[in-house]
Protein backbone atom coordinates (compact mmCIF):
# COMPACT_ATOMS: atom_id res chain seq x y z
CA UNK A 1 0.00 0.00 0.00
CA UNK A 2 1.61 3.18 -0.85
CA UNK A 3 0.68 6.00 1.69
CA UNK A 4 0.42 9.17 -0.66
CA UNK A 5 0.58 11.49 2.43
CA UNK A 6 3.84 10.39 3.30
CA UNK A 7 5.13 10.44 -0.10
CA UNK A 8 4.34 13.86 -0.40
CA UNK A 9 6.34 14.73 2.85
CA UNK A 10 9.22 12.99 1.09
CA UNK A 11 9.44 14.30 -2.36
CA UNK A 12 8.01 17.88 -1.24
CA UNK A 13 6.76 18.42 -4.76
CA UNK A 14 4.25 17.29 -7.18
CA UNK A 15 5.97 15.33 -9.29
CA UNK A 16 4.79 11.92 -10.68
CA UNK A 17 5.16 9.62 -8.06
CA UNK A 18 3.40 11.72 -5.80
CA UNK A 19 0.34 11.71 -8.67
CA UNK A 20 0.74 8.73 -9.13
CA UNK A 21 0.30 7.48 -4.93
CA UNK A 22 -2.49 9.74 -4.95
CA UNK A 23 -4.25 8.25 -7.74
CA UNK A 24 -3.97 5.16 -6.09
CA UNK A 25 -5.29 5.53 -2.94
CA UNK A 26 -7.95 8.19 -3.96
CA UNK A 27 -8.69 7.41 -7.59
CA UNK A 28 -10.24 10.55 -10.08
CA UNK A 29 -10.38 12.39 -6.67
CA UNK A 30 -6.67 12.05 -6.42
CA UNK A 31 -5.76 13.25 -9.77
CA UNK A 32 -8.22 16.16 -9.89
CA UNK A 33 -6.65 17.19 -6.67
CA UNK A 34 -2.80 16.81 -7.75
CA UNK A 35 -3.79 18.52 -10.74
CA UNK A 36 -5.49 21.48 -8.82
CA UNK A 37 -3.19 22.20 -6.59
CA UNK A 38 -0.62 22.25 -9.50
CA UNK A 39 -2.61 24.98 -11.52
CA UNK A 40 -2.77 27.06 -8.27
CA UNK A 41 -6.45 26.68 -8.79
CA UNK A 42 -6.37 26.67 -4.36
CA UNK A 43 -6.80 29.75 -2.63
CA UNK A 44 -6.37 31.30 0.93
CA UNK A 45 -8.81 33.77 2.17
CA UNK A 46 -8.84 35.26 5.60
CA UNK A 47 -11.48 32.78 6.56
CA UNK A 48 -11.69 30.34 3.96
CA UNK A 49 -9.49 27.96 1.59
CA UNK A 50 -11.17 28.73 -1.25
CA UNK A 51 -10.93 25.74 -4.84
CA UNK A 52 -11.58 26.40 -8.18
CA UNK A 53 -13.36 24.02 -9.57
CA UNK A 54 -14.76 22.87 -12.91
CA UNK A 55 -18.14 23.94 -12.14
CA UNK A 56 -17.31 26.54 -9.67
CA UNK A 57 -15.50 27.94 -6.33
CA UNK A 58 -16.10 26.03 -3.61
CA UNK A 59 -14.81 26.44 -0.02
CA UNK A 60 -13.67 24.61 2.51
CA UNK A 61 -12.91 24.65 6.09
CA UNK A 62 -11.19 21.54 7.49
CA UNK A 63 -13.20 18.68 5.68
CA UNK A 64 -16.29 20.91 5.39
CA UNK A 65 -16.79 22.00 1.59
CA UNK A 66 -19.40 23.85 -0.22
CA UNK A 67 -19.93 21.52 -3.33
CA UNK A 68 -22.75 19.18 -3.85
CA UNK A 69 -20.81 16.22 -2.87
CA UNK A 70 -21.71 16.19 0.80
CA UNK A 71 -25.78 16.17 0.14
CA UNK A 72 -25.28 13.10 -1.53
CA UNK A 73 -22.46 11.66 1.23
CA UNK A 74 -19.86 11.65 -1.22
CA UNK A 75 -16.31 12.78 -0.50
CA UNK A 76 -14.94 15.41 -2.70
CA UNK A 77 -11.48 16.38 -4.24
CA UNK A 78 -11.36 19.73 -3.02
CA UNK A 79 -10.87 19.06 0.44
CA UNK A 80 -7.98 17.20 -0.22
CA UNK A 81 -6.81 19.49 -2.92
CA UNK A 82 -6.40 21.93 -0.02
CA UNK A 83 -5.07 19.32 2.43
CA UNK A 84 -2.23 19.03 -0.12
CA UNK A 85 -1.83 22.83 -0.83
CA UNK A 86 -1.36 22.95 2.75
CA UNK A 87 1.34 20.40 2.85
CA UNK A 88 3.45 22.21 0.47
CA UNK A 89 2.31 26.01 0.86
CA UNK A 90 0.92 25.67 -2.54
CA UNK A 91 -1.41 28.10 -2.72
CA UNK A 92 -2.05 31.64 -3.86
CA UNK A 93 -2.98 33.67 -0.74
CA UNK A 94 -5.17 36.72 -0.32
CA UNK A 95 -5.32 38.86 2.49
CA UNK A 96 -9.37 39.79 1.57
CA UNK A 97 -12.65 37.62 3.48
CA UNK A 98 -14.17 35.34 1.03
CA UNK A 99 -17.96 36.29 2.60
CA UNK A 100 -16.77 39.89 2.89
CA UNK A 101 -20.40 40.36 3.62
CA UNK A 102 -20.08 37.79 6.88
CA UNK A 103 -21.96 34.70 6.17
CA UNK A 104 -20.91 33.47 9.46
CA UNK A 105 -22.35 36.36 12.35
CA UNK A 106 -21.26 34.50 14.84
CA UNK A 107 -17.82 34.91 14.16
CA UNK A 108 -17.77 38.88 13.22
CA UNK A 109 -13.66 39.33 13.21
CA UNK A 110 -10.52 37.35 14.48
CA UNK A 111 -7.37 39.04 14.13
CA UNK A 112 -4.38 36.80 13.51
CA UNK A 113 -3.79 33.24 14.69
CA UNK A 114 -4.99 31.50 11.81
CA UNK A 115 -4.63 27.52 12.33
ZN1 LIG B 1 -16.13 19.85 -2.60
Amino acid sequence: MIHPWQVLKTERSLNETVRQAFVHAYGKRGSDAVDAVRDRRVKKYRDYFVVVGNSGEYYVEGDFCSCEARLYGKSCWHTLAVRIAQELGEYETYDLWYYKDGVDEEEPEYEGGQP
